[in-house]
C-alpha cells in the first residue's frame, strides 16, 4: 500500500448516507485518522422514515439531521461538494468544486431509483429521496388524487401503499410484474402482505408488467391500461451515478468487494453500503440501513487497524438475500416482522414501535 501523506491516515469518505455518517461516527474515536466526508446534502437522512412521511405521520426534522455541527463534533470536515471521478494512481478525487487527495478512500454514495427504462418512468413520483417525497406528499396533500397507482411491491411500495390507503380517501393500487407480492422475501411474507393490503381496500395487481407511464395512467405489456391520477415508481434501484463512471471490478452494477469490504484489488478503497456487491461465505448483503451500519463499524475499525499496522478482519455479513430481515409498517401504528420463511401472522404495535424508535434513534445519533 502506498505510504500516508502525513502522521495521520487521511481518509476521505464518499456519501454522509446512512453507511457514510455511520463510520465517521465511529472512526472518529480511533487514533491516526483525519476524516474528511464527501457530501453534497446538508444532512443525514433516513430513507426508512420516508413512507411515514408521505403518508404525514413525522415531519421532517424526525428524519433528518444537519451535517455541519455533527461533523464539527467528530473532529471531521465536511466538504459540500459532489465527487464527480476518482484517479487511484494519484489517490485524488474530483469533485464538482475542486480536487481532494486521500490516503484512504471510503466510497458510500448509495443507490438511486432503476426505471429500466420504462417510457415515461422518470416523470412518475418517486420516494427513493427527500426531495422526491416532500413533492409526492405536496401533491397528496393539495391535489388529493382520486387513483394512486403505486410499481413495484418491495417493503417501500407496500409501506406506501398501506399509508396512503389509511390517511387518504384515494383509491389505491399497488402493481408487481412478479406472481406475488414482496418477490425478495418468503411466500409467507407474500400471502400476509397481499390479506393486509386487501383488508385496507388496497387492489393489488399482480403479474402486470409496466410498459409506460403518462400523464393520466399506466400501460402494461398486455396492452392493457390503467387510468390514474398519480403514479409513484418505487421498483428498484441502481448503483449511483459515480459508481458507473469509476474504473473498477463491478457486478450487475455493483462495485464488487473482497471479504474486508474493501474494492476488488484495491488495498486502499473500501466500500460500503447499497453500492456494492458484497458477496462474503456464499452469502449476498442486502441493500439495507441495517447492512450499510453493520458495515461502517467494521470498515472504521478496519481503517483503525491500516492505521495501526495491523491486519484487517473479514466481514461478516449479518442480513443476507436468503434469509432477509424486515421490519414493514403497515399503517394505523402497526408493522410486521419478517425474518427468512418467519413472519408475525398479525401487523403488531409493538413491531412498529421498535421499528420506529430504531429509525427514530439513529437519527438522534447525529443531532448535536
Ligand atoms: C423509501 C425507503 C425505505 C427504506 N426502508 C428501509 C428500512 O425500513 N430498513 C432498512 O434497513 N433499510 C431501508 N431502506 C434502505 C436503506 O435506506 C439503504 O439501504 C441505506 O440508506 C443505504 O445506505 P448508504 O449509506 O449505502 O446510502 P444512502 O443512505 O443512500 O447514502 C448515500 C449518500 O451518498 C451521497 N452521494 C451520492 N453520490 C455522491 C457523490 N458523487 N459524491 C458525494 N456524495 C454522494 C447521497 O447524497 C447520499 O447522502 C429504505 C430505502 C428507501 C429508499
Amino acid at each position: 500500500m502506498k505510504l500516508r501523506r502525513s502522521d495521520s491516515w487521511r481518509v476521505v469518505v464518499v456519501g454522509g448516507g446512512i453507511g457514510g455518517a455511520e463510520l465517521v461516527r465511529n472512526a472518529a474515536t480511533k487514533e491516526g485518522l483525519d476524516l474528511v466526508l464527501v457530501e453534497p446534502k446538508d444532512r443525514i437522512e433516513c430513507q426508512a422514515l420516508y413512507p411515514d412521511y408521505l403518508g404525514g405521520g413525522i415531519e421532517i426534522e424526525d428524519m433528518t439531521a444537519p451535517l455541519d455541527p455533527f461533523c464539527r463534533k467528530m473532529d471531521a470536515v465536511h466538504v459540500k461538494d459532489r465527487a464527480l471521478a476518482v484517479d487511484f494512481a494519484d489517490k485524488r478525487i474530483s469533485c464538482e468544486r475542486g480536487d481532494l487527495d486521500y490516503d484512504l478512500l471510503v466510497l458510500a454514495p448509495g443507490a438511486v431509483q432503476n426505471y429500466f427504462g420504462v417510457e415515461g418512468a422518470e416523470k412518475a413520483f418517486s420516494i427513493n429521496t427527500l426531495e422526491e417525497t416532500v413533492k409526492a406528499r405536496r401533491f397528496v396533500e393539495k391535489k388529493r388524487p382520486k387513483k394512486i397507482a403505486i410499481i413495484g411491491s418491495g417493503p417501500t411500495g407496500i409501506e406506501t401503499a398501506c399509508f396512503l390507503a389509511e390517511k387518504t380517501t384515494s383509491a389505491v393500487y399497488i402493481i408487481e410484474m412478479m406472481d406475488r407480492l414482496l418477490p425478495t422475501l418468503s411466500k409467507n411474507a407474500s400471502i400476509l402482505m397481499e390479506k393486509i393490503l386487501v383488508g385496507k381496500g388496497v387492489e393489488v395487481l399482480t403479474r402486470k408488467q409496466v410498459s409506460s407511464i403518462r400523464d393520466g395512467g399506466v400501460t402494461f405489456a398486455d396492452n392493457s391500461s390503467l387510468e390514474c391520477d398519480m403514479t409513484i415508481w418505487t421498483a428498484g434501484v441502481r448503483a449511483a451515478p459515480l459508481i458507473e463512471r469509476l474504473d473498477l471490478p463491478k457486478k450487475k452494477g455493483w462495485l464488487l468487494c473482497d471479504q474486508y469490504l474493501r474494492a476488488w484489488e484495491r488495498e486502499d478503497v473500501f466500500v460500503i453500503g447499497d453500492c456494492g456487491w458484497i458477496e462474503i461465505g456464499g452469502k449476498l448483503a442486502t441493500k439495507t440501513g441495517m447492512e450499510a451500519e453493520i458495515q461502517a463499524k467494521h470498515t472504521a475499525r478496519n481503517l483503525a487497524r491500516v492505521a495501526k499496522g495491523e491486519p484487517l478482519k473479514p466481514y461478516s455479513i449479518r442480513a443476507s438475500t436468503d434469509s432477509p430481515v424486515a421490519l414493514i409498517s403497515t399503517g394505523c401504528g402497526c408493522a410486521v416482522g419478517i425474518y427468512g420463511d418467519l413472519c408475525v401472522p398479525i401487523p403488531k404495535r409493538i413491531i412498529y414501535t421498535f421499528k420506529s424508535w430504531i429509525d427514530k434513534s439513529f437519527v438522534k445519533r447525529f443531532k448535536v
